[in-house]
């Protein structure tokens, strides 16, 4: 994978995994265990799966970004295409 990932369930890009990953929200519906049931061996049930994407507006206040492509990224440092600035880097030289 090199660094796009299309979302099936929304539809939007993103530039990142870790991005991708932010947009995803809701439990996966985990195991329940009877109180008292320290070794958690017997689930006696599951909770419901709320997993679901952010909506647009949520994705926004989490403050993810869009870039050119129109892919969103975390917005955190060191996510972003590590390949859009490659030719751009400052080559100082030497004095
Ligand atoms: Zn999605």
């Amino acid at each position: 994978m090199a660094g796009k990932n299309l979302c099936s369930g929304c539809g939007l890009t993103f530039g990142s995994l870790g991005a991708f990953d932010m947009h995803r929200i809701g439990s996966y519906g985990e195991a329940i265990y009877k109180p008292g049931d320290t070794k958690r061996k017997s689930p006696i049930g599951q909770a419901p799966s709320t997993r679901r994407c952010m909506t647009l507006e949520e994705i926004q206040a989490a403050g993810m970004k869009q870039n050119d492509k129109g892919w969103w990224l975390t917005g955190q440092m060191g996510d972003s295409n590590p390949w859009a600035n490659a030719e751009d880097e400052p080559v100082e030289a030497n004095s």
